[in-house]
């Protein structure tokens, strides 16, 4: 295991909830430090861009919708193994297939608002931090 940085977004539906604090606990308890941290409004064009990969999938038109309609917050999660730490600690991309004690067995409201974005794997997460971040704004 080495230490990672992995990307993590909190969604629309968390930031509309007032959930982020409950969100940032579960990264903290479980031994990720967030080392990089900002609130803003996705655009319709950005949000395009970050799930370009699922631009086939059926759900791609009602995803954007979805990550466009209201605040997120994006951040920098740092700890060792930080990539498969983050996505244990998230659970399922559907809540009702999450394991317990997951934020989205916990918090999500469906498969699609599930409260968090978290990088699948490494080469991912570096891209998806520089989606976001320059260096100059991470503080280990
Ligand atoms: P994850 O976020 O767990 O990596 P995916 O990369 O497969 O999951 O999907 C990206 C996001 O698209 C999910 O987090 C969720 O918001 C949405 N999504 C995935 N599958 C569906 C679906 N079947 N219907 C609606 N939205 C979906
Ligand atoms: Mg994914």
């Amino acid at each position: 295991m080495a230490v990672e940085k992995t990307l993590s977004i909190i969604k629309p539906d968390a930031t509309r909830r007032n959930l982020t604090g409950k969100i940032n606990a579960r990264f903290e308890e479980n031994g990720l430090k967030i080392v990089g941290q900002r609130r803003l409004r996705l655009t319709k064009e950005q949000a395009e861009r970050f799930y370009e990969v699922h631009k086939e999938r059926p759900f791609y038109g009602e995803l954007v919708e979805f990550m466009t309609s209201g605040p997120v917050v994006v951040q920098v999660l740092q700890g060792e193994d930080a990539v498969a730490l983050n996505r244990k600690i998230m659970g399922d991309t559907n809540p009702a297939n999450a394991a317990e004690g997951t934020i989205r067995r916990d918090f999500a409201e469906s498969i699609e608002a599930n409260s968090v974005h978290g990088s699948d794997s490494l080469g991912n997460a570096e891209k998806e931090i520089h989606f976001f971040f320059s260096d100059t704004e991470i503080f280990e």
